[in-house]
């Protein structure tokens, strides 16, 4: 098994010119009003970080800001939200087919990699603190204010040093737009986390990464608009709904984020160090953001309820692999709605394909690659947040060349991913209803996670 990390020659190296690094304002993306602007406690849990928060951390006053900063308490919390929490049961309801055909489709106005508004502005190097990092996440920004206005947005900060940067700092911006039930406290809800990074490699220079990742972070942001207005009417009709059904119904919502997340790439050769600067620093700092006594969630880690990491993809034909048993449930509702997607002639790369080739994978036995590829779900897989990791294996024939670039693009292949991510998404966060694909029989859900634990 092939890891993300490889070791490059040194001698190829290019060095990226740090006088033009920008500092990325993050005063310009709004949080929404759980996301605080009080500071009052932010400095105390600073003194018994964990191993990967390293002295090269250095967070500006104004970064944190955009972070609550809730007091820290020793009080124990009450069991009794968390026994309510385990009576659901992890499960995938696939969206109807006639459901499925009243999805937007994907067009190539969207996803072309010329000329899609939505890919195309990402299939430019954009290594962190270069312009061109700030140029794609403007582009996010945009995105979200232009189509999804409901969301809120913020953005998480740290300044790192890197092997190639001589002991100057980088600065390192991993995006969040999130879309909560409107009725959801923030120390209580669950999300579902659709994750992709958006810096690309500095060597081979002018590297683009197209699989690596600008079309998963595209796919993703189509599948949130694809899938939005269904919520925003669900949770309509949940919010005026009266008495004990309606308090059932809302407790059964949970939110859905996006995550970019930046610094993915190693900048000299993979190691515990030299690669995942965003991930890294967003888990630490988010195992550290507590909330409130008698939440039901402990930290901002605890509100993620299934880590989706799309990566490398938009090659032809991938073969994705079921990298985790406790994740299997939402795997198989991948491989589910390919299948009736493909029936359906929803997808452009023919009804035969199978890329979830592992859909009736033995979850008590057989053998599962998690763990063998490094990617962004390392530090939160770490600090036991459910993971389900969408890589091909093998990885495309372009990874980490500088044919990994829109030309070597499969754009059916493209746009069968987000029509896919866009009916997953749909199914998982149970919109089937609001897409006139009729009544669910069984309400689509997950809940606490399983009893298996999940290392590396
Ligand atoms: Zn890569």
């Amino acid at each position: 098994m092939q890891a993300h990390g490889h070791h490059l020659s040194n001698s190829n190296l290019g060095r990226p010119d740090y006088d033009t690094v920008n500092s990325i304002e993050p005063t310009t993306i709004h949080g929404d009003e759980w996301w605080a602007d009080d500071e009052d406690e932010e400095d105390e849990d600073n003194a018994d970080e964990d191993e990967e928060a390293s002295d090269d951390n250095d967070y500006p006053e104004d970064d944190l800001m955009m972070w609550p900063s809730l007091p820290i308490f020793t009080t124990p919390r009450s069991l009794l939200p968390l026994l309510l929490l385990s009576t659901l049961t992890n499960a995938f309801t696939s969206l109807s087919p006639a459901a499925l055909h009243s999805l937007p489709k994907p067009l190539p106005a969207d996803l072309d990699p010329t000329n899609g508004s939505i890919l195309s502005p990402i299939l430019i190097p954009r290594v962190p603190g270069t312009p061109g990092s700030t140029k794609v996440l403007q582009h996010f920004q945009h995105f979200f204010s232009q189509s999804l206005p409901s969301w809120s947005l913020s953005t998480q900060n740290s300044t790192q040093s890197t092997p190639l940067s001589a002991g100057k700092k980088i600065p390192f911006t991993n995006f969040i737009a999130t879309k909560d039930p409107p009725w959801a406290k923030a120390g209580d809800v669950g999300r579902i986390v659709m994750v992709a990074h958006y810096d690309s490699k500095v060597t081979p220079e002018g590297f683009i990464g197209a699989t690596d990742s600008a079309v998963p972070c595209a796919v993703i942001l189509w599948a949130a608009k694809a899938i939005d207005a269904a919520l925003t009417s669900k949770w309509a009709t949940i919010a005026a709904m009266e008495g004990e059904e309606g308090k059932k119904a809302r407790q059964k919502e949970r939110g859905v984020m996006v995550l970019m997340l930046d610094g993915e790439e190693a900048w000299e050769s993979w190691s515990d160090t030299d690669s995942l600067y965003g991930a890294r620093d967003l888990a630490r700092a988010w195992e550290e953001q507590t909330h409130p006594p008698m939440s039901i969630r402990k930290n901002e880690l605890g509100n993620i309820d299934l880590f989706v990491l799309l990566d490398l993809l938009g090659c032809a034909a991938p073969r994705i692999p079921s990298y985790f048993p406790t994740t299997h449930w939402a795997y198989k509702g991948f491989a589910e709605t390919e299948e009736r997607l493909r029936k359906e002639g929803l997808m452009e790369t023919g009804k035969t394909g199978q890329w979830f080739y592992e859909k009736d994978k033995d979850t008590q036995g057989g053998y599962w690659y998690g763990g063998a590829v490094q990617d962004d779900h390392v530090p939160f897989l770490k600090r036991g947040v459910e993971v389900l990791h969408l890589i091909p294996s093998p990885f495309p024939a372009v990874w980490h060349t500088a044919e990994d670039d829109g030309d070597h693009l499969d754009k059916a292949t493209v746009k069968d991913w987000a029509s896919l991510t866009a009916a997953w998404l749909g199914g998982v966060m149970g919109v089937q209803e609001q897409l006139g694909g009729g009544k669910l029989e069984n309400k689509a859900g997950l809940g606490k996670r399983g009893n298996v634990k999940t290392e590396l």
